[in-house]
Protein backbone atom coordinates (compact mmCIF):
# COMPACT_ATOMS: atom_id res chain seq x y z
CA UNK A 1 0.00 0.00 0.00
CA UNK A 2 1.34 3.82 -0.99
CA UNK A 3 2.27 6.21 1.75
CA UNK A 4 -0.25 8.36 1.05
CA UNK A 5 -2.36 10.14 4.39
CA UNK A 6 -5.29 12.59 3.72
CA UNK A 7 -5.67 14.79 6.97
CA UNK A 8 -9.26 17.15 6.45
CA UNK A 9 -8.90 20.14 8.92
CA UNK A 10 -5.50 20.67 8.20
CA UNK A 11 -5.36 24.60 8.91
CA UNK A 12 -7.15 23.74 12.18
CA UNK A 13 -5.08 23.78 15.59
CA UNK A 14 -4.95 19.80 15.66
CA UNK A 15 -4.59 18.80 11.51
CA UNK A 16 -1.62 21.39 11.94
CA UNK A 17 0.05 19.34 14.97
CA UNK A 18 -1.01 16.04 13.28
CA UNK A 19 0.48 16.97 9.87
CA UNK A 20 4.00 18.01 11.51
CA UNK A 21 4.14 14.29 13.27
CA UNK A 22 3.20 12.93 10.22
CA UNK A 23 5.56 14.63 7.92
CA UNK A 24 8.10 13.84 10.30
CA UNK A 25 7.51 10.20 9.77
CA UNK A 26 7.56 10.10 5.99
CA UNK A 27 4.14 9.90 5.05
CA UNK A 28 2.71 11.93 1.64
CA UNK A 29 0.63 14.13 3.49
CA UNK A 30 -2.57 15.19 2.03
CA UNK A 31 -4.43 18.34 3.54
CA UNK A 32 -7.80 19.49 2.87
CA UNK A 33 -8.58 23.04 2.55
CA UNK A 34 -11.56 24.83 2.10
CA UNK A 35 -11.24 27.43 -0.74
CA UNK A 36 -12.54 30.47 1.10
CA UNK A 37 -10.47 29.71 4.51
CA UNK A 38 -9.72 33.23 6.03
CA UNK A 39 -5.95 31.97 6.28
CA UNK A 40 -5.33 28.40 6.05
CA UNK A 41 -1.42 28.18 6.44
CA UNK A 42 -1.14 30.61 9.77
CA UNK A 43 -0.74 27.57 11.41
CA UNK A 44 1.19 25.55 9.46
CA UNK A 45 3.53 28.61 8.45
CA UNK A 46 4.48 28.55 12.71
CA UNK A 47 5.27 25.19 12.29
CA UNK A 48 7.18 25.27 9.18
CA UNK A 49 5.99 23.04 7.17
CA UNK A 50 3.39 24.52 4.67
CA UNK A 51 5.48 23.72 1.56
CA UNK A 52 5.60 19.93 2.41
CA UNK A 53 1.67 19.07 2.30
CA UNK A 54 -0.23 18.59 -0.72
CA UNK A 55 -3.29 21.20 -0.97
CA UNK A 56 -6.60 19.81 -2.18
CA UNK A 57 -9.25 23.37 -1.75
CA UNK A 58 -12.76 21.90 -1.53
CA UNK A 59 -15.43 21.92 0.55
CA UNK A 60 -16.13 19.23 3.38
CA UNK A 61 -19.59 18.68 2.30
CA UNK A 62 -18.77 18.57 -1.28
CA UNK A 63 -19.38 14.78 -1.83
CA UNK A 64 -18.16 14.05 -5.38
CA UNK A 65 -14.99 16.00 -4.78
CA UNK A 66 -14.29 13.96 -1.91
CA UNK A 67 -15.04 10.59 -3.53
CA UNK A 68 -12.66 11.07 -6.16
CA UNK A 69 -9.54 12.03 -4.00
CA UNK A 70 -10.46 9.11 -2.11
CA UNK A 71 -10.67 6.95 -5.24
CA UNK A 72 -7.86 8.46 -6.41
CA UNK A 73 -4.89 8.78 -3.49
CA UNK A 74 -6.58 5.43 -1.70
CA UNK A 75 -4.65 6.54 1.29
CA UNK A 76 -2.82 4.24 3.88
CA UNK A 77 -4.75 6.48 6.63
CA UNK A 78 -7.32 9.05 6.86
CA UNK A 79 -8.33 11.43 9.42
CA UNK A 80 -11.62 13.18 9.67
CA UNK A 81 -10.63 16.40 11.58
CA UNK A 82 -12.36 18.73 9.80
CA UNK A 83 -15.28 20.07 12.00
CA UNK A 84 -17.40 23.30 12.96
CA UNK A 85 -16.15 22.85 16.04
CA UNK A 86 -17.58 26.36 17.91
CA UNK A 87 -19.86 24.69 20.24
CA UNK A 88 -21.81 27.83 20.98
CA UNK A 89 -21.84 28.36 17.17
CA UNK A 90 -23.70 25.12 16.49
CA UNK A 91 -26.87 27.00 18.52
CA UNK A 92 -27.22 29.11 16.03
CA UNK A 93 -26.63 27.01 12.86
CA UNK A 94 -27.61 23.52 13.72
CA UNK A 95 -28.38 22.94 10.17
CA UNK A 96 -25.00 23.58 8.89
CA UNK A 97 -23.15 22.02 11.77
CA UNK A 98 -24.84 18.81 11.31
CA UNK A 99 -23.79 19.04 7.59
CA UNK A 100 -20.41 19.14 8.33
CA UNK A 101 -19.75 16.78 11.47
CA UNK A 102 -22.04 14.35 10.68
CA UNK A 103 -23.42 13.87 6.62
CA UNK A 104 -19.61 14.38 5.84
CA UNK A 105 -19.01 11.85 7.47
CA UNK A 106 -21.26 9.24 6.33
CA UNK A 107 -20.25 10.46 3.33
CA UNK A 108 -16.17 9.71 3.59
CA UNK A 109 -17.36 6.40 5.64
CA UNK A 110 -19.27 5.31 2.21
CA UNK A 111 -16.78 5.94 -0.58
CA UNK A 112 -14.26 4.44 1.99
CA UNK A 113 -15.86 1.61 1.79
CA UNK A 114 -16.52 1.38 -2.04
CA UNK A 115 -13.22 2.52 -3.39
CA UNK A 116 -10.44 2.23 -0.81
CA UNK A 117 -11.53 -0.40 2.32
CA UNK A 118 -7.90 -1.02 3.08
CA UNK A 119 -7.70 2.45 4.09
CA UNK A 120 -8.00 3.36 8.21
CA UNK A 121 -10.44 5.58 8.98
CA UNK A 122 -9.99 8.43 12.33
CA UNK A 123 -12.96 10.33 13.46
CA UNK A 124 -12.48 13.37 15.68
CA UNK A 125 -14.82 12.26 18.39
CA UNK A 126 -15.47 14.27 21.50
CA UNK A 127 -16.24 14.61 25.17
CA UNK A 128 -19.30 17.16 24.32
CA UNK A 129 -21.23 13.85 23.53
CA UNK A 130 -22.00 12.91 27.29
CA UNK A 131 -22.82 16.46 27.28
CA UNK A 132 -25.29 16.53 30.96
CA UNK A 133 -23.60 14.18 33.14
CA UNK A 134 -25.52 15.34 36.43
CA UNK A 135 -27.81 11.89 36.29
CA UNK A 136 -24.47 9.84 35.85
CA UNK A 137 -22.90 8.17 39.67
CA UNK A 138 -19.32 7.57 38.48
CA UNK A 139 -18.40 11.33 36.97
CA UNK A 140 -15.20 9.88 35.17
CA UNK A 141 -16.20 9.15 31.80
CA UNK A 142 -15.11 6.14 30.02
CA UNK A 143 -16.11 4.34 26.52
CA UNK A 144 -18.87 3.45 28.37
CA UNK A 145 -19.95 5.93 30.01
CA UNK A 146 -23.73 6.99 28.88
CA UNK A 147 -24.09 10.12 26.35
CA UNK A 148 -26.68 12.80 27.01
CA UNK A 149 -25.18 15.33 24.16
CA UNK A 150 -26.97 19.33 25.05
CA UNK A 151 -25.10 20.93 21.96
CA UNK A 152 -26.24 20.62 18.25
CA UNK A 153 -22.46 19.79 17.98
CA UNK A 154 -22.69 17.37 20.26
CA UNK A 155 -25.52 15.84 18.61
CA UNK A 156 -23.85 15.88 15.62
CA UNK A 157 -20.50 14.22 16.49
CA UNK A 158 -22.63 11.34 18.21
CA UNK A 159 -24.46 10.64 15.34
CA UNK A 160 -21.08 10.47 13.31
CA UNK A 161 -19.33 8.56 15.81
CA UNK A 162 -22.17 5.97 15.57
CA UNK A 163 -21.60 5.61 11.93
CA UNK A 164 -18.00 5.25 12.65
CA UNK A 165 -18.93 2.61 14.55
CA UNK A 166 -21.23 1.19 11.96
CA UNK A 167 -19.13 1.04 9.35
CA UNK A 168 -16.25 -1.13 11.54
CA UNK A 169 -19.18 -3.53 12.38
CA UNK A 170 -21.09 -3.45 9.55
CA UNK A 171 -18.37 -3.59 7.22
CA UNK A 172 -15.39 -4.52 8.57
CA UNK A 173 -13.68 -1.29 7.53
CA UNK A 174 -10.92 0.06 9.92
CA UNK A 175 -12.55 2.71 11.70
CA UNK A 176 -11.74 4.22 15.04
CA UNK A 177 -13.05 6.92 17.32
CA UNK A 178 -10.69 9.12 19.38
CA UNK A 179 -12.96 10.46 22.19
CA UNK A 180 -10.47 13.46 22.69
CA UNK A 181 -11.05 15.88 25.85
CA UNK A 182 -9.89 19.49 25.86
CA UNK A 183 -6.81 19.78 24.23
CA UNK A 184 -5.30 23.30 23.72
CA UNK A 185 -1.90 25.07 22.63
CA UNK A 186 -0.48 27.76 21.13
CA UNK A 187 -2.10 26.94 18.04
CA UNK A 188 -5.79 27.11 19.68
CA UNK A 189 -8.38 28.88 17.73
CA UNK A 190 -9.11 32.54 18.60
CA UNK A 191 -12.70 31.91 19.98
CA UNK A 192 -11.93 28.87 22.59
CA UNK A 193 -11.88 30.11 25.61
CA UNK A 194 -8.38 29.32 26.75
CA UNK A 195 -7.11 31.06 24.01
CA UNK A 196 -9.54 33.90 24.66
CA UNK A 197 -7.95 34.12 28.80
CA UNK A 198 -4.29 33.89 27.85
CA UNK A 199 -4.54 36.32 24.87
CA UNK A 200 -7.06 38.85 26.63
CA UNK A 201 -5.33 38.87 29.90
CA UNK A 202 -2.01 39.98 28.24
CA UNK A 203 -4.03 42.26 26.02
CA UNK A 204 -5.25 43.62 29.78
CA UNK A 205 -1.34 44.05 30.79
CA UNK A 206 -0.76 46.07 27.65
CA UNK A 207 -3.74 47.56 27.33
CA UNK A 208 -6.05 47.52 30.20
CA UNK A 209 -8.96 46.32 28.37
CA UNK A 210 -10.83 43.69 30.27
CA UNK A 211 -11.84 39.95 28.98
CA UNK A 212 -15.40 39.26 29.05
CA UNK A 213 -16.19 35.41 29.83
CA UNK A 214 -19.61 33.34 30.26
CA UNK A 215 -20.11 30.70 32.81
CA UNK A 216 -16.17 30.50 34.70
CA UNK A 217 -17.36 27.38 37.05
CA UNK A 218 -17.33 25.08 34.20
CA UNK A 219 -14.72 22.46 34.54
CA UNK A 220 -13.17 21.21 31.77
CA UNK A 221 -10.50 17.94 31.68
CA UNK A 222 -7.66 20.20 29.56
CA UNK A 223 -4.71 18.30 27.59
CA UNK A 224 -2.28 19.28 25.30
CA UNK A 225 -2.68 19.25 21.55
CA UNK A 226 0.41 17.64 20.51
CA UNK A 227 0.17 14.83 22.66
CA UNK A 228 -3.07 14.04 21.69
CA UNK A 229 -2.00 13.94 17.66
CA UNK A 230 0.35 11.76 19.04
CA UNK A 231 -2.61 9.74 20.41
CA UNK A 232 -4.34 9.35 17.02
CA UNK A 233 -1.54 8.56 15.43
CA UNK A 234 -1.40 5.39 17.57
CA UNK A 235 -5.11 4.61 17.29
CA UNK A 236 -4.40 4.49 13.73
CA UNK A 237 -1.30 2.13 13.85
CA UNK A 238 -3.06 -1.00 16.22
CA UNK A 239 -4.05 -4.11 14.39
CA UNK A 240 -7.65 -3.86 15.37
CA UNK A 241 -10.05 -0.36 15.19
CA UNK A 242 -11.78 0.51 18.18
CA UNK A 243 -12.68 3.56 20.67
CA UNK A 244 -10.26 5.49 22.74
CA UNK A 245 -10.93 8.02 25.33
CA UNK A 246 -8.19 10.34 25.40
CA UNK A 247 -8.09 12.82 28.25
CA UNK A 248 -5.29 13.63 31.66
CA UNK A 249 -7.90 12.60 34.27
CA UNK A 250 -7.68 16.16 36.08
CA UNK A 251 -10.48 18.71 35.80
CA UNK A 252 -10.08 22.23 36.58
CA UNK A 253 -12.62 25.22 36.21
CA UNK A 254 -12.26 28.36 33.77
CA UNK A 255 -11.92 30.60 36.81
CA UNK A 256 -9.02 27.80 38.36
CA UNK A 257 -7.36 28.51 34.78
CA UNK A 258 -7.67 31.76 34.96
CA UNK A 259 -5.86 31.68 38.27
CA UNK A 260 -3.14 29.87 36.88
CA UNK A 261 -2.61 32.06 34.11
CA UNK A 262 -2.28 35.45 36.23
CA UNK A 263 -0.01 33.52 38.38
CA UNK A 264 2.33 32.75 35.32
CA UNK A 265 1.73 36.64 34.46
CA UNK A 266 2.59 37.90 37.82
CA UNK A 267 -1.13 39.37 37.93
CA UNK A 268 -2.29 40.20 40.84
CA UNK A 269 -6.35 40.09 40.81
CA UNK A 270 -9.05 39.43 44.07
CA UNK A 271 -12.70 38.13 42.67
CA UNK A 272 -15.44 40.02 44.37
CA UNK A 273 -19.22 39.34 43.83
CA UNK A 274 -20.93 36.73 43.01
CA UNK A 275 -22.98 34.96 39.80
CA UNK A 276 -23.44 37.60 37.09
CA UNK A 277 -21.77 40.49 39.09
CA UNK A 278 -18.73 38.55 39.63
CA UNK A 279 -15.71 40.09 38.27
CA UNK A 280 -11.79 39.80 38.38
CA UNK A 281 -9.79 43.16 39.74
CA UNK A 282 -6.49 44.17 40.25
CA UNK A 283 -5.20 45.68 43.30
CA UNK A 284 -6.51 49.10 42.04
CA UNK A 285 -9.87 47.65 41.71
CA UNK A 286 -9.63 48.22 38.23
CA UNK A 287 -11.88 45.00 36.28
CA UNK A 288 -9.84 42.09 34.54
CA UNK A 289 -12.53 39.61 34.00
CA UNK A 290 -16.16 40.59 33.55
CA UNK A 291 -18.75 37.77 33.62
CA UNK A 292 -21.33 38.13 30.65
CA UNK A 293 -24.56 36.42 30.65
CA UNK A 294 -24.87 37.03 26.69
CA UNK A 295 -21.81 34.31 26.58
CA UNK A 296 -23.25 31.84 28.74
CA UNK A 297 -24.39 28.82 26.08
CA UNK A 298 -28.15 28.37 26.12
CA UNK A 299 -27.52 24.41 27.48
CA UNK A 300 -23.97 24.46 29.07
CA UNK A 301 -22.14 21.60 29.54
CA UNK A 302 -20.18 21.89 33.18
CA UNK A 303 -18.65 19.44 34.37
CA UNK A 304 -16.32 16.73 32.06
CA UNK A 305 -13.24 14.35 33.05
CA UNK A 306 -12.01 11.84 31.50
CA UNK A 307 -10.66 8.02 32.19
CA UNK A 308 -8.50 7.21 29.44
CA UNK A 309 -7.17 4.02 31.41
CA UNK A 310 -8.34 1.78 28.04
CA UNK A 311 -5.84 4.26 26.09
CA UNK A 312 -3.28 3.73 28.43
CA UNK A 313 -3.53 -0.22 28.20
CA UNK A 314 -3.82 -0.79 24.90
CA UNK A 315 -1.77 1.49 23.79
CA UNK A 316 0.70 2.16 26.67
CA UNK A 317 0.15 6.19 26.00
CA UNK A 318 0.18 8.68 28.73
CA UNK A 319 -0.37 12.46 28.05
CA UNK A 320 3.63 13.97 28.42
CA UNK A 321 2.40 17.46 29.36
CA UNK A 322 0.13 18.89 32.41
CA UNK A 323 -2.06 21.68 32.33
CA UNK A 324 0.67 24.15 33.81
CA UNK A 325 3.31 23.19 30.74
CA UNK A 326 0.46 23.96 28.24
CA UNK A 327 -0.87 27.15 29.93
CA UNK A 328 3.22 28.64 30.09
CA UNK A 329 4.01 27.56 26.60
CA UNK A 330 0.50 29.32 25.63
CA UNK A 331 1.69 32.30 27.46
CA UNK A 332 5.55 32.32 25.62
CA UNK A 333 4.02 31.98 22.19
CA UNK A 334 1.12 34.80 22.97
CA UNK A 335 3.85 36.86 24.21
CA UNK A 336 5.99 36.35 21.46
CA UNK A 337 3.30 37.02 19.32
CA UNK A 338 1.99 40.49 20.68
CA UNK A 339 5.76 41.34 20.65
CA UNK A 340 5.88 41.07 16.96
CA UNK A 341 2.44 42.61 16.07
CA UNK A 342 3.73 45.61 18.32
CA UNK A 343 6.80 45.70 16.92
CA UNK A 344 5.48 46.00 13.18
CA UNK A 345 2.99 47.81 14.26
CA UNK A 346 5.65 50.85 15.61
CA UNK A 347 7.40 50.36 11.94
CA UNK A 348 4.52 51.00 9.96
P1 LIG B 1 -10.30 23.72 14.69
O1 LIG B 1 -8.99 24.37 15.04
O2 LIG B 1 -11.55 24.49 14.84
O3 LIG B 1 -10.17 23.18 13.20
C1 LIG B 1 -11.28 22.80 12.44
C2 LIG B 1 -10.83 22.60 11.03
O4 LIG B 1 -11.94 22.18 10.23
C3 LIG B 1 -10.26 23.85 10.36
O5 LIG B 1 -9.14 23.47 9.59
C4 LIG B 1 -11.38 24.30 9.46
O6 LIG B 1 -10.97 25.01 8.33
C5 LIG B 1 -11.93 22.94 9.03
N1 LIG B 1 -13.29 23.04 8.48
C6 LIG B 1 -14.37 23.56 9.08
N2 LIG B 1 -15.43 23.47 8.27
C7 LIG B 1 -15.00 22.89 7.12
C8 LIG B 1 -15.61 22.55 5.89
N3 LIG B 1 -16.89 22.82 5.68
N4 LIG B 1 -14.87 21.97 4.91
C9 LIG B 1 -13.56 21.72 5.11
N5 LIG B 1 -12.90 22.03 6.27
C10 LIG B 1 -13.62 22.60 7.25
O7 LIG B 1 -10.49 22.38 15.54
P2 LIG B 1 -9.39 21.51 16.33
O8 LIG B 1 -9.30 22.02 17.72
O9 LIG B 1 -8.20 21.35 15.50
O10 LIG B 1 -10.17 20.12 16.42
C11 LIG B 1 -10.03 19.12 15.42
C12 LIG B 1 -11.20 18.16 15.50
O11 LIG B 1 -11.27 17.57 16.80
C13 LIG B 1 -12.55 18.82 15.29
O12 LIG B 1 -13.35 17.91 14.59
C14 LIG B 1 -13.09 19.03 16.69
O13 LIG B 1 -14.50 19.04 16.68
C15 LIG B 1 -12.54 17.81 17.39
N6 LIG B 1 -12.29 17.95 18.82
C16 LIG B 1 -11.51 18.98 19.28
C17 LIG B 1 -11.26 19.10 20.63
C18 LIG B 1 -10.37 20.20 21.18
O14 LIG B 1 -10.38 20.40 22.39
N7 LIG B 1 -9.59 20.86 20.37
C19 LIG B 1 -11.81 18.17 21.52
C20 LIG B 1 -12.56 17.12 21.00
C21 LIG B 1 -12.79 17.01 19.65
P3 LIG B 1 -10.85 26.63 8.31
O15 LIG B 1 -9.41 26.90 8.62
O16 LIG B 1 -11.22 26.97 6.92
O17 LIG B 1 -11.79 27.16 9.31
Amino acid sequence: MNNNVIITGVSGQDGAYLAKLLIKKKFNVYGIVRRNSNDPFVRLDVLGITKKIKFIHLDLSEFKQIDYLIKKLKPKMFFNLAAQSFVTYSFNNPEYTDKINNASVINILESIRLNSPKTKFYQASTSEMYGDIKHLNKKILNEESKFNPVSPYAISKLSAFYYTRLYRSGYGIFASNGILFNHEGPLRGEQFVTKKIIKGLINFLNTGQPVYLGNIYSKRDWGDAEDYVDMMYKILCLKKSNDFVIATGKAYSIKEFINMTCKYLNLKINWVGSGLSERAITEKKKSVIIVKKSLFRPHDVTYLLGDSSKAQKLIGWKPKNNIKKMIKKMIEFEKNNYDKQNSKMQIL
